[in-house]
């Protein structure tokens, strides 16, 4: 049994929350990740991702349709944010946030998802 993934079909956080992060996270410094080209400079120490600190929202790197169908572009070397915002806590409740963003677009709220125990 795998881990459902709801996110393929909301991609709403994407376009909610300005996703910012420790400049050195981008691919121009030594061993950073992020394609730096999407990414734009907020102060001497931070970066976000084109297109999330502008009104309406949306990560530049965010492909699709929100409510449909969605993929992050850069999804191997998202920024920490991206990573740090789970679908599923560890006991396998879904992230409240995750409901209470998806009802913006009508989407159902994520069903709890149980991880089978070990033998
Ligand atoms: S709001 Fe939650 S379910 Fe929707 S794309 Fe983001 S992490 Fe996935
Ligand atoms: S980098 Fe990917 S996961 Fe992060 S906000 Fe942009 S599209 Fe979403």
């Amino acid at each position: 049994m795998t881990e459902p993934n709801p996110c393929l079909e909301c991609g709403i956080c994407c376009t909610h929350f300005r996703i910012s992060f420790y400049w050195a996270e981008a691919d121009d410094a030594p061993g950073g990740f992020v394609p730096a080209h999407m990414t734009e400079k907020l102060n001497h120490h931070m970066r976000c991702m084109k297109g999330s600190n502008d009104v309406p929202r949306r990560c530049s790197a965010l492909e699709g349709v929100i409510g449909e169908a969605v993929s992050c572009s850069i999804y191997e070397n998202r920024p920490s944010p991206c990573r740090a915002f789970p679908v599923f806590f560890e006991d396998g409740t879904p992230n409240p946030k995750c409901n209470e963003l998806r009802e913006k677009i009508n989407l159902p709220p994520i069903e709890p998802w149980f991880f089978p125990q070990a033998a």
